[in-house]
């Protein structure tokens, strides 16, 4: 049995007005989206081993990229300004089919292509752009390393400049230098984007990207690099992660991506930006789309499991009710329609809050109107959509599988693929625990920045007003209470969906 509808668009009034209303602002995108990606076409055998699972995944993206809609959005020129709203939507769609393509894609496209976009110039752009979007140049994003995942402001890796050759030399002094989990590293990258501390004339200014090549044409591995597969994983097994090493590897002074600091002619270390943190700082907060990419990918993935859930609930009948001759539908189940009912709700509301991130991520990005202040709130709601959407999937998906009994084990059925490939999105792209902790503090800085700037006067209405609210929420819940007790007191299974 397969729990996957094959039915192509038949909404119902409510269904279409309920697209409408999570589409929102970027109803024409995700339509012409959701028309160029057929997603029944995108769901990969899970039978397939790791080896087939990663040539499958990769000639899904290469038929996904010359059909033409890969890449939309993506920048192929330092003429092309590209479009960030479709590159976010274009990624979430490929949510609609098999994770690791999604991921794969957001490896080569966001993180690989994003940093050659933003922390390289024109000659970056002009120079590989248009083959990273075309797939004929697949590349890596090495940041991780063994030895620092969250705390990237300390990697080891080292970025040393040689004047006499104009060349810059990229080094792991020790095992914990090695980059790890880097997806298209194991097997398909032939260029990697690599995160390591610049070193000009015996200074350190601190982390900055270079491009490194890692395999020839032929897909041998280049002298001086160390290339690790790391095989079996928790889920996406249709992507290549893997370690990257590399023993004092040269490379051209023009490929360090040097938007924010480099080095110039006349081998001297310059940047605008005078702090090295403020620089590390800007540096990360330009591949912010990279975070609410996955966020949106694992909102798409948890109303694929809550809608396969829902829809065999429309259809599974359990026990038969004295004086009917056939059983009860799951949906019909007061505990069943709370299990699904407000993770339905949840994912919406989500979707909304996904909505409006994507805007403020087109207007910082696109708009070069954006203040400081919003720069910096885009940072925060990212970190905190990603925290708890990437949370919320890994739950919902979960009660979903449980929601379909047996059927929801089968692997068929996609629930497993999908609880599986969703985990690990709670780790990648800023660790949730982490992430959740940046958001406290910036809330935590503009509460300090509110009461500081408070006269005394000021100081008594805003307590009055904290006073007011915390009654009102207590008044509210009590409300809340008398709604459920009486909730509790109607006739069990006395309301029905269908
Ligand atoms: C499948 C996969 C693909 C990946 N792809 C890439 C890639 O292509 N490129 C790349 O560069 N990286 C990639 N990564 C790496 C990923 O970004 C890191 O795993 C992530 O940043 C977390 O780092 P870490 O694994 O070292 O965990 P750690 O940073 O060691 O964290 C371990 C635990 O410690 C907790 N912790 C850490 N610091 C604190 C703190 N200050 N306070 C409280 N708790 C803390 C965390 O919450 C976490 O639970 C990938 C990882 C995976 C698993």
């Amino acid at each position: 049995m397969t729990l996957l509808s094959t039915s192509t668009d038949q909404l119902t009034t409510l269904g279409a007005g309920l697209r409408r209303a999570l589409d929102g602002p970027f109803a024409d995108k995700r339509a012409a989206a959701r028309a160029a990606f057929p997603s029944d076409d995108l769901l990969r055998d899970p039978n397939l081993s790791i080896d087939d699972a990663r040539e499958w995944v990769l000639n899904r993206l290469i038929e996904i990229s010359e059909a033409g809609v890969l890449a939309t959005g993506v920048p192929q020129s330092s003429e092309d300004p590209g479009d960030i709203a479709d590159t976010v939507v274009a990624f979430e769609t490929l949510a609609h089919g098999d994770l690791s393509v999604t991921i794969k894609s957001g490896v080569q496209l966001g993180l690989f292509g994003g940093a050659v976009t933003n922390l390289g110039t024109k000659w970056h752009h002009d120079a590989f752009l248009a083959d990273i979007s075309s797939l004929k140049l697949l590349g890596c994003y090495g940041m991780t390393e063994l030895g620092h995942g969250s705390d990237v402001f300390s990697l080891e890796t080292t970025i040393t400049f040689i004047p006499e050759t104009d060349e810059f030399e990229v080094h792991s002094e020790t095992p914990g230098a090695t980059k790890a989990y880097i997806g298209n590293a194991a097997e398909h990258g032939t260029m990697a984007v690599v995160f390591g501390q610049l070193l000009v004339r015996g200074r350190n200014y601190g982390v900055h990207a270079i491009l490194v090549p890692i395999r020839d044409d032929d897909h041998n591995v280049l002298p001086g690099v160390t290339l690790g597969d790391q095989g079996h994983k928790g889920g996406l097994l249709g992507v290549d992660n893997g370690t990257m090493r590399f023993h004092r590897v040269r490379v051209p002074r023009r490929m360090l991506l040097d938007r924010y600091g480099g080095v110039t002619e006349a081998g001297e270390y310059a940047s605008s930006i005078e702090s090295p943190t403020k620089r590390f700082f800007t540096m990360l907060s330009t591949l912010v789309r990279g975070r609410i990419c996955v966020s949106a990918g694992a909102g798409i993935a948890t109303r694929r499991g809550l809608s396969i859930a829902t829809r065999y609930a429309l259809k599974r009948r359990q026990f038969v009710a004295p004086g009917h001759s056939e059983g009860v539908l799951l949906a019909d189940y007061l505990i069943h329609q709370r299990r699904l009912l407000p993770l339905i709700a949840r994912s919406y509301a989500l979707g909304f809050a996904q909505n409006e991130v994507t805007s403020s991520l087109v207007h910082v990005m696109e708009s070069g109107r954006a203040s400081e202040e919003e720069k910096r709130q885009l940072q925060t709601r990212a970190d905190g959509i990603k925290a708890l959407t990437t949370r919320f999937a890994n739950d919902a998906v979960q009660e979903a599988r449980e929601a379909c009994g047996g059927a929801g084990y089968l692997s068929e059925n996609q629930l497993t693929g999908i609880r599986a490939d969703v985990d690990v999105f709670a780790t990648f792209e800023g660790d949730n625990t982490v992430l959740l902790q940046q958001v406290a503090k910036a809330l935590l800085g503009d509460y300090a920045k509110i009461w500081g700037e408070l006269d005394t006067a000021g100081m008594v209405q805003a307590t009055a007003r904290v006073f007011g609210d915390t009654v009102m929420e207590r008044t509210s819940a009590s409300t809340l209470v008398e709604r459920l007790t009486a909730t509790v007191k109607r006739q069990p299974e006395a309301t029905t969906l269908v």
